[in-house]
C-alpha cells in the first residue's frame, strides 16, 4: 500500500455531538467512507490542553468561548488513516458555519450555529501531526486492514 494512502487526522467529536448523541453517526460516516480507524478515546480535556490545541486562536474575539465550549465535557477523540484523509475530513464534516454546510455532511446535517459545530477535524497534515500527537501522546496502534484492496487501488 503506497504512502498516501495512510494519510491520517485528527477528528473529534466535540462535546455537544457527545451530549447529542452522535457519536456513532459521526464513526460510522467514517468507517462507511472507508477510512480506518487507528485511535479512539472519550476524554473530558483540561483548559490547558484545549488552549494548546486552539493555540492558533488564541486572541480572537470567539476564543474564551470556545474554550468553555470545549471544556463544557467530554470529547471523543480519534485518529482515522486513508486516502487525502485531511482534506475528504474536512469535507465530510462541512463549512466551520454549519449555515454554510451543505446537507450531506456532518455540520450540515446536525448543526446550526459556529459556536456549536458537533465536530473537529485537522486542517492540513502538518496540523494533523501535531494534533494527533497532543491528543494522543501514548502513540498509535498499527494494524493491517483486510479490506484496504477493496477500498484503494
Ligand atoms: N468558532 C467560533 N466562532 C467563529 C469561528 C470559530 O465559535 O467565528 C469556533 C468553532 O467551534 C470552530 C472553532 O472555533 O469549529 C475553531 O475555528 P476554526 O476556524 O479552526 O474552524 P474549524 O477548523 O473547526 O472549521
Ligand atoms: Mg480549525
Amino acid at each position: 500500500m503506497s504512502n498516501k494512502n495512510a494519510e491520517r487526522t485528527y477528528i473529534m467529536v466535540k462535546p455537544d455531538g457527545v451530549q447529542r448523541g452522535l457519536v456513532g453517526d459521526i464513526i460510522g460516516r467514517f468507517e462507511k467512507r472507508g477510512f480506518k480507524l487507528i485511535a479512539l478515546k472519550l476524554v473530558h480535556a483540561t483548559r490547558e490542553h484545549l488552549e494548546d490545541h486552539y493555540g492558533d486562536l488564541k486572541g480572537k474575539p470567539f476564543f474564551p468561548g470556545l474554550i468553555n465550549y470545549m471544556a463544557s465535557g467530554p470529547v471523543v477523540a480519534m485518529v482515522w488513516e486513508g486516502l487525502d484523509a485531511v482534506k475528504t475530513g474536512r469535507s465530510m464534516l462541512g463549512a466551520t458555519n454549519p449555515l454554510a454546510s451543505a446537507p450531506g455532511t456532518i455540520r450540515g446535517d446536525y448543526a446550526l450555529a459556529v459556536g456549536r459545530n458537533i465536530c473537529h477535524g485537522s486542517d492540513s497534515v502538518e496540523n494533523a501531526e501535531k494534533e494527533i500527537k497532543l491528543w494522543f501522546p501514548e502513540g498509535i496502534v498499527q494494524y493491517s486492514h483486510d479490506l484496504a484492496p477493496w477500498i484503494f487501488e
